[in-house]
């Protein structure tokens, strides 16, 4: 199948790039790496209104990578940045 994305596009190693038809290297791996978590999400069971998002411990413990809970991770490592 050939790319519908240029070589340059910012979209490779995305999911979006995947999306829009590449199967290169770079946005296979983003595709892999997305089932994996969708697929352990799903064994978790982690719904969208668990409590826990917005944690980084969620973040690190049930690899949920929502928005919440990646915003939390960011702030963890910002903290112990500054403490270092
Ligand atoms: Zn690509
Ligand atoms: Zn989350």
């Amino acid at each position: 199948m050939p790319s519908n994305l240029a070589d340059n596009d910012p979209r490779h190693g995305a999911l979006a790039g995947y999306r829009q038809g590449c199967r290169c290297r770079a946005c296979r791996d983003a595709w892999n790496a997305w089932s994996r978590e969708a697929r352990y999400r799903r064994q978790a069971k982690i719904t969208p209104d668990d409590p826990r998002h917005g944690t980084a411990s969620f973040y690190r413990n049930h690899a949920c990578h929502c928005d919440r809970c990646l915003a939390a991770q960011r702030w963890l490592r910002q903290l112990t940045k500054d403490s270092a």
